[in-house]
């Protein structure tokens, strides 16, 4: 059984950032990587908003680093998931999927959010290629280009009208016949001359030779009405919501009705003395890799305080 004072969970920014701080800190910390090593940001490609990389850094270049930089103080990785916990009491006890143990006094949880998808091959097909789930990182490539978003809610409404900023035309793609969106939201769409809402109106399957075409749709599927057509665009940003990463820690600490690990305000802190949530399974809002590495560093230095105090 692996037994340490800090075990970090996640290789995303948040968690490679509480490793880099950890070790520095001399708190030799074990990391489980998960099964995608550096997180959700490996799924786009270049990083231009990063600090510090006036001309952009490839995204899996900036995990890779950030990686070499947590080992470089004496992190330890695991290349595996923590399929179930017990933080009944501490130590903390982590079981990961080979089914080894893992004693810890302190926990970071850093297991980030997962976009959700519709579900189709074409999503995989075409990754990086023209589909996206985060217009804030992928925006820019598309400046002069159609593009179409997914989604009704506030996250759609937003990201279209980001996404207008820089695409010559958008579209929102609405299942439903209205908007879900807060009403402000939903005013500068609908009072957005770029953008053309398309409700009711579902995804059937993407097309293209080396990226991303087009989209084959359909209007009001199941109804006297309905209608497919293919409406040719150059990037597919899905904005449906994101699922936090918290199932394994759920029966342990609080989490809000959608799942997001609840901290205490301005802190890593979660409701268990000794476990802390950094990155984007505790924030719903921001979900960007500076501010997950910012909170990662916090947590690292909640970490250090804790465990000063149980010597
Ligand atoms: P929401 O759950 O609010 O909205 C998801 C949207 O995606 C809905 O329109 C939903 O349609 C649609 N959708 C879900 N699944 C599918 C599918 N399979 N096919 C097609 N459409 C689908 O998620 P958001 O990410 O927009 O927002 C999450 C939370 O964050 C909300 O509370 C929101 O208010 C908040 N937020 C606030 C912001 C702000 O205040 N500036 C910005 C961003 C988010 P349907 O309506 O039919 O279910």
């Amino acid at each position: 059984m692996e037994k340490t004072k800090l075990l970090i969970i996640g290789s995303g920014p948040a968690g490679y950032t509480a490793a880099i701080y950890a070790g520095r800190a001399n708190l030799s910390p074990v990391l489980v990587e998960g099964m995608q090593p550096g997180g959700q940001l490996t799924t786009t490609t270049e990083v231009e908003n990063f600090p510090g990389f006036p001309e952009g850094i490839d995204a899996n270049e900036l995990m890779d680093n950030m990686r070499a930089q947590a080992e470089r103080f004496g992190c330890k990785f695991i290349l595996s998931t923590v399929e179930r916990t017990d933080f009944s009491a501490s130590p903390y006890r982590l079981w990961l999927d080979d089914g080894s143990e893992i004693e810890a006094d302190s926990v970071i949880i850093a297991t980030g959010a997962s976009a959700k998808y519709l579900g189709l091959s074409d999503e995989q097909k075409y990754m990086g290629m023209g589909v996206s789930a985060c217009a804030t990182c992928d925006g820019f490539f598309y400046r002069k280009k159609v593009v179409a978003v997914v989604g009704g809610g506030d996250t759609a409404c937003e990201e279209a009208n980001y996404l207008s900023g820089l695409a010559s035309k958008v579209y929102l793609i609405v299942r439903k016949p209205f908007l879900r969106a807060s009403q402000i939201m939903q005013d500068r769409v609908l009072n957005n001359e770029k953008i053309e809402v398309l409700f009711e109106t579902n995804t059937l399957g993407l097309y293209g030779e080396d990226g991303v075409e087009g989209a084959h749709l359909v209007y009001k599927k199941g109804e006297p009405e309905e209608k497919t057509y293919d409406l040719p665009i150059d990037g597919f940003f899905l904005a449906i919501g994101h699922r936090p990463n918290s199932e394994v820690f759920r029966p342990w600490i609080e989490t809000d009705e959608t799942g997001y690990i609840k901290t205490i305000p301005g802190t890593p802190r979660t409701s268990l003395p000794g476990i802390f949530a950094a990155g984007d399974v505790a924030d719903p809002h921001y979900r960007q890799a500076i501010i997950a590495a910012g909170s990662g560093a916090q947590a690292a230095m909640e970490a250090e305080k804790y465990l000063s105090t149980l010597e």
